[in-house]
């Protein structure tokens, strides 16, 4: 399987680097400032006679290095600085988001392609249309995230292995997510079982505001250790034929009342991509909660396309 990278930044060359040593594809790491994705190539491919590894890595400041891609990750773009919103992103982000995707129809017609620039959700639409592919071969790394944060601080405060935590949010890679404690569950059985709803809310509290805590704490650049690591994941899941529940931004067709806007929900995904979305069954304030994201996401998105 070719596995492309548009972006050897801080995200898109740590994630060539856990796509290569775990032997997920041939991986291609492309950027538009010269030699900056061929040197990072180099580099990481000297680092497989010290594993002892044979895995494939090419680095290109052409994007033709993409052509007959079976996955394309998109993480070119700009990055938040501190006290940025990923909505201020968005301009600069959008006009880079239609030239990658314009060149990948062109030079990758058959391939998956998995969002990661921000603003996410925004961003997984315009890729969307932009590309002109079916929506199950279209989606966003945002929430796989969020829920990872989710679990790493039930994990610290329970002490207990983030393996044996399922955690879900849903909803927008932003202020609007919702990490739902009922669909959180420890071995089966519910968050709410085991912390009081006080805890609970503040766990809920952090891991909303755990990017702009990072990015604040970086002073340039946000995240990316965390990023990558769920963006490898989702690719384990297509590239093994998994078959898995996770949380990715998919465009809603009608499921929980939303229609045209890509928003974050968990979807079984696969070799074909998003296989099925599924759909939890929300209260009344959750319901609410996601319409109201979604509204604001597709005015958003009506007035950067109008
Ligand atoms: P970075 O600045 O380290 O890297 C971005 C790279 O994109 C740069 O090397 C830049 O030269 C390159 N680039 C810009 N335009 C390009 C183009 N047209 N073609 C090819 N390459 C191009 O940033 P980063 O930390 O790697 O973050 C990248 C993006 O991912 C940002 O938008 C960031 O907000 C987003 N992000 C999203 C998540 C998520 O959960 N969805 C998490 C972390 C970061």
């Amino acid at each position: 399987m070719k596995i492309s990278v548009i972006g050897a930044g801080n995200v898109g060359s740590i994630t060539a680097m856990r796509l290569a040593q775990e032997n997920l594809g041939e991986t291609v790491l492309v950027d538009i400032v010269k030699g900056l994705a061929e040197g990072k190539s180099l580099d990481l491919e000297d680092a497989r006679a010290v594993l002892k590894f044979n895995y494939s890595i090419q680095g290109s400041d052409s994007i033709e290095a993409i052509k007959g891609s079976d996955l394309v990750i998109i993480t070119a773009g700009l990055t938040r600085k501190p006290g940025m919103s990923r909505e201020e992103l968005l301009v600069k982000n959008a006009q880079i988001l239609k030239e990658t995707c314009g060149q990948i129809k062109k030079l990758s017609p058959q391939a998956l392609v998995i969002v990661v620039t921000n603003p996410l959700d925004l961003m997984t639409r315009l890729a969307l249309e932009t590309t002109g592919f079916a929506a199950r071969r279209v989606f966003g790394m945002g929430i796989t995230l969020d829920a990872a944060r989710f679990s790493n601080l039930i994990s610290k405060e329970l002490k207990i292995p983030n393996s044996d935590i399922e955690a879900c949010v849903i909803g927008p890679h932003g202020e609007g997510m919702q990490p739902l404690s009922r669909f959180t569950n420890i071995k089966g059985v519910a968050l709410d079982e085991f912390l009081s709803e006080e805890k609970i809310n503040e766990l809920i509290k952090r891991t909303v505001e755990r990017g702009a805590q990072i990015v604040s704490l970086l002073g340039s650049g946000s995240a990316y250790f965390a990023p990558s690591a769920a963006i490898a994941a989702l690719v384990k899941v297509i590239v093994k034929d998994e078959k898995r529940t996770i949380g990715v931004c998919a465009l809603l067709n009608g499921e929980y009342g939303i229609k045209g806007v890509c928003i974050g929900v968990p979807c079984r995904l696969g070799r074909t991509g998003i296989e099925e979305i599924i759909e939890l069954e929300l209260s009344k304030q959750e319901k609410e909660a996601l319409l109201a994201s979604a509204g604001r996401l597709k005015e958003q998105y009506n007035s950067l396309t109008a």
